[in-house]
Formats: C-alpha cells, sequence, structure tokens
C-alpha cells in the first residue's frame, strides 16, 4: 500500500508541504480571525455590542473554525442567512444569540423555536405569521427581530409598516424585541450621499421602538464612524480579511490562503500558445508553470488572460509576483515562470495563489468581482488545514 497521506513534497524553503494527495492547500488562520473581530470591536464604543455575520459556511472559510475564532474573542450575536445555517450553528454553541437574516420562512415558526433562533422579520406578513404561532403555543413573549427598509428596497419593512406596527401593539405583544435594524446599500463608497440618507431614514424609524436596541452598520458601515454604530454592529467580510475600506490600507489581517503544488514545467518559443483557445501566445521564449488549481476549486475562470487582456491577477512564488497565462481551466491554470533561472522552480514547489501576498481583494479585483465571491466560492477538494498563513 502506498502511503497517499505522507508523500514527502517539501522543498527546501517550503516550511510545509500539501499532502501527497492533494494538489493544492487551503489554510485558514483562527488567529487572524479572532485579530479581526477584535479589530473591529476596538472602533467602537464600550458598550456597542459586535456581532459577528457567518453566513454562507462564514463566507467560505469555514463555520466551526470562524465561530470558534469570534466566540473565544467574545463574540455572543451571530447572523447567519437561513434558518438550516442557524441550526449547524447551534448545535455548537448554545448560549449565543443566532438571528436569521433571510427572515421567517414559511411554515418554519416551529424549527425556528426548537433551535432558539431569532427570525429577522421582514415584512408584515412575517410578523403576523409569527405572532399567531405565539398565540397558537401559548408563548408570552417571543424573541424576534425587526428588519425596515432604509432606502436599499431588498429586506424589510417599508417607514409606513413601521408607523403600524409600532402603533399597533396587538402584535408586538407577543413578541420580545431583540432588535431593530436595517442595511447600508453603499457603506464601502463614504462619499455616497446615500450613507446619510439611510442613517436619517433609520434615526426615524429606529425611534418609533426606543426601548429596542438599534443595528445599521456592516463591516464597511462600522468605518463610516460612530453615528452608524447604534447599540450593534454586523461585520462580515471585515472579519475574513476583505477591506471595508476600499481604496485606503486594509486594516485587516488575510486569514485565508490557497496554495498550489507545480505538476509542469513547459517551454514555449515565440509564437506558441498556452491553454484552452490558445488566447496567449508567447511573445518571447517563455517557461510556463502548470499549477494545480482551477475553476473548479474556485479560482475563477474570468482571471483567464489572452494576448488581449494581459492583465489578471497574480500569482507569488519564491519571493517574486508572476501573472496567470491563458485560460484558467478545471483543474490547472498556467503562469509565467520566465522570472526564474531554469530549473529553479520545479514539480511540487508551492505557489501562493491567494493569501499574505495575494491579497482576497487583489484577487477578486483580477477576476472582476469582490472579495466576497472569490471567499464564498472558494472549492471542496482543497487539503483544508488550520495554522498561520
Ligand atoms: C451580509 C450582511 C451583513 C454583513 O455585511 P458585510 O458587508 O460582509 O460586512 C450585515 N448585514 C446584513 C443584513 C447582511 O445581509
Amino acid at each position: 500500500m502506498p502511503n497517499l497521506t505522507n508523500h514527502n513534497h517539501k522543498t527546501d524553503n517550503q516550511p510545509f508541504g500539501v499532502d501527497g494527495a492533494h494538489g493544492a492547500m487551503l489554510t485558514i488562520d483562527p488567529h487572524a480571525l479572532a485579530n479581526n473581530y477584535l479589530t473591529l470591536k476596538s472602533q467602537l464604543r464600550a458598550n456597542t455590542r459586535c456581532a459577528a455575520v457567518v453566513k454562507a459556511n462564514a463566507y467560505g472559510v469555514g463555520l466551526e473554525i470562524a465561530a470558534k475564532a469570534f466566540y473565544d474573542a467574545g463574540a455572543r450575536d451571530f447572523f447567519v442567512a437561513l434558518p438550516q445555517e442557524g441550526a449547524v450553528l447551534r448545535k455548537l454553541y448554545q448560549d449565543v444569540r443566532i438571528f436569521v437574516l433571510a427572515g421567517l420562512l414559511p411554515g418554519m415558526s416551529p424549527f425556528y423555536r426548537q433551535l432558539n433562533l431569532i427570525a429577522v422579520l421582514n415584512s408584515i406578513s412575517e410578523v403576523e405569521e409569527q405572532a399567531a404561532f405565539a398565540v397558537n403555543n401559548n408563548i408570552t413573549k417571543l424573541a424576534v427581530a425587526l428588519q425596515f427598509d432604509s432606502g436599499m428596497k431588498r429586506l424589510g419593512m417599508s417607514e409606513a409598516e413601521a408607523h403600524i406596527l409600532s402603533t399597533q401593539s396587538h402584535f408586538l405583544e407577543h413578541f420580545d424585541l431583540q432588535l431593530v435594524m436595517s442595511h447600508l446599500a453603499c457603506a464601502d463608497m463614504p462619499q455616497d450621499r446615500m450613507n446619510q440618507t439611510q442613517l436619517s431614514n433609520f434615526r426615524q424609524l429606529s425611534q418609533l421602538f426606543p426601548k429596542t436596541p438599534h443595528s445599521l452598520a456592516n463591516s464597511s458601515g462600522i468605518f463610516l464612524g460612530a453615528d452608524y454604530h447604534f447599540d450593534l454592529v454586523r461585520p462580515g467580510i471585515a472579519l475574513y480579511g476583505g477591506n471595508p475600506t476600499p481604496g485606503l490600507k486594509n486594516p485587516m489581517q488575510p486569514v485565508a490562503s490557497i496554495h498550489a503544488e507545480v505538476l509542469q514545467i513547459q517551454h514555449l518559443e515565440v509564437g506558441q500558445s498556452v491553454g484552452y483557445g490558445a488566447t496567449w501566445q508567447a511573445r518571447k521564449p517563455t517557461q510556463v508553470a502548470t499549477v494545480s488549481t482551477g475553476y473548479a476549486d474556485g479560482y475563477l475562470r474570468s482571471a483567464s488572460t489572452s494576448s488581449q487582456r494581459t492583465r489578471g491577477p497574480l500569482a507569488y512564488l519564491k519571493g517574486k509576483y508572476v501573472p496567470i497565462i491563458g485560460r484558467v481551466s478545471m483543474d490547472v491554470l498556467a503562469i509565467d515562470i520566465s522570472e526564474f533561472s531554469n530549473g529553479h522552480i520545479k514539480r511540487g514547489d508551492l505557489v501562493e495563489l491567494l493569501g499574505k501576498h495575494v491579497l482576497v481583494d487583489e484577487l477578486a479585483q483580477g477576476c472582476g468581482t469582490i472579495s466576497y465571491e472569490i471567499l464564498t466560492g472558494l472549492g471542496q477538494r482543497y487539503q483544508r488545514r488550520t495554522g498561520q498563513l
């Protein structure tokens, strides 16, 4: 029997190797997750709570690892998108509040109740359904949150509905109101006037529920200033290393890295091409490394380059940045390693595709997308490990 897990792929200057059966490794750094939580928390007044948004498997990095890092750093309020995500989190932690952003899915009140999930009620119809559930089950005070639309027009009740709710207390008397919230559409663009407009709309709305804690800010919203913080903030992407202040230095630490193995070295003569469609042609003799990660791993095909589109994302290898060339295929991609002397790069060497040197926002930009999509699209077949990046 060959030993599948213990092949020695380590090269002299690599601190670790990919285990023999995988071509690439995804490392998640729990300390970086915790540090990011504490960095955000340090922006807040002492009595403002810092929740952690852990929807979509904690933005792709892994719910269990992320929730533990935030919990150990002091987080006791978590947001998920869906009740099923809440159920997974509830198994891990019993003494935390779990808010479900999708709201109350039809007929699901008993499920929320059983797992102690707090529905973020987004419409009057959800309010009615949840209130009826409380009445029919003799629940005197059912924990819920209310979301109001302050301008984004995605989820949440209108100002008119807020007035109806706050005056017609026959609904509210069945509820233990945990939070009144809204969401910003343009928080990552601090100059956008929409932020001011939403802030003043939210102030008016939330004044209708003066005794309930209020929440408006996502990651970027925290950096719009203390006016936006209210009683609780809801960062997601910044916890995972995305830059909440685009255009300025990223105050967050990267939390995820991808290291992929070199499978083979190719030598191209002038005029020869690399990859599907033969889109990238060598203008000078070129040394190419074929690397074990592709779009099936979440390395987006939109990172592909050609003789027309020459600027894609960079990779990092033995102290140098190198370009992605040609089309990204399902399982592999190509990098131009002509900068290195012949023989310097070898089969089994590890290429950083994401991490300390290739920041998630830069990779995203090279793929024509945002950090959120890169992280939530991380593939399932990496060797996953925790540790320093
Ligand atoms: C996803 C989400 C967040 C977190 O947003 P980030 O931009 O990732 O910080 C906060 N609030 C709501 C309602 C969300 O849907």
